[in-house]
């Protein structure tokens, strides 16, 4: 294990390469555990600051994700999230890492780390913005201790503390259909897809503790019909699968949203740049034929990860 700079945003990352690899299987401060083949560092550039923020940030939020030159065009061309979705990204992250309501978390500026990541920000000060001109004097959803004053520009230390008002707001967002048991899978119904419910999804949901639920489109001749919108307002999280890119699964997908359930993204990895560029920009779980275990496994952690065990 050795120290190397990142292939994607330059911040001093361990190299943990296996001998027989061709790229670099990396762990960042800022963008976490991920590997990445030879040809796509070649084409990446880490010139563009914002590129390179908006990059580390998805990466950051897929995990040990495995990076081919096929991504580089998807990741060149991420869009920055709007600011209230980088804040909140940054109150949820603060809320996963502290131990109790009262906790502070620290944050150095001169510490490139996940925060930086998350929240897609170029430079400190933009983090800064983040944290004190909007989660602080905006929305009053945290309260900040400096322990370093701002002398020189773009340079300061925070304890940071979640205030009440914030976390109401964090509980507003896991608060619908909270005694809800069902998994809702809205998905292609063609045969070529169908080993993904049977041999993943399904279990993924039932061994995170949930009920999962299908509803069997042949019976419906691919209308969203009101047995589907009952169904989606009975259910506590959705998974939707784009492979193949079906209107219905966009709908669905798009109505869970706007009841504010959760909603975990999927697709056949070689779809991915056929998904329509704006839900590109979610956290999506990517699966390949010939490795449906891991896609099982893949989903239920993040089903345990942002809904909590069943
Ligand atoms: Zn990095």
């Amino acid at each position: 294990m050795t120290a190397i700079a990142c292939p994607i945003c330059g911040t001093n990352a361990q190299d943990y390469t296996k001998p027989e690899y061709d790229g670099k299987s990396v762990g960042c401060r800022r963008c976490g555990n991920f590997s990445i083949s030879g040809t796509a560092i070649a084409m990446w550039s880490r010139s563009n600051k914002r590129m390179v923020a908006n990059a580390s940030g998805w990466i950051r939020k897929n995990q040990n994700i495995a990076l081919t030159s096929e991504n580089i065009n998807f990741l060149k061309g991420l869009k920055t999230p709007s600011l209230n979705e980088r804040a909140m990204s940054i109150l949820q992250y603060i809320a996963d890492e502290t131990i109790d309501l009262s906790s502070k978390f620290f944050v150095e500026s001169l510490i490139t780390d996940g925060l930086h990541a998350i929240s897609c920000s170029v430079s400190p000060n933009e983090l800064d913005y983040l944290l004190r001109t909007y989660l602080k004097d905006e929305l009053g959803f945290i309260s900040i201790e400096s322990t370093v004053n701002r002398f020189i520009d773009g340079q300061f230390n925070y304890e940071v503390a979640i205030t009440p008002k914030g976390y109401s707001y964090l509980d507003g967002l896991a608060r619908v259909n909270l005694e809800s048991r069902i998994g809702f899978c809205a998905m292609w119904f063609d045969k070529s897809v169908l080993p993904i419910w049977t041999s993943a999804i399904e279990p993924a949901i039932k061994d995170a503790g949930y009920e999962p639920k299908r509803i069997d489109s042949h019976q419906h001749n691919n209308r969203i019909d009101d047995e589907i919108i009952a169904m989606l307002r009975r259910s506590k999280f959705v998974i939707a699968d784009f492979t193949g890119q079906r209107g219905g699964v966009y709908f669905e997908a798009g109505f869970a949203l706007g009841l504010g359930l959760p909603v975990i993204w999927t697709c056949k990895k070689q779809d991915l740049s056929n998904v329509h560029f704006d839900n590109r920009q979610y956290n999506f779980v990517l699966w390949e034929e010939d490795n449906l275990k891991e896609f099982k496994v893949a989903i239920q952690n993040r089903i345990e990860a942002t809904i909590g065990r069943g």
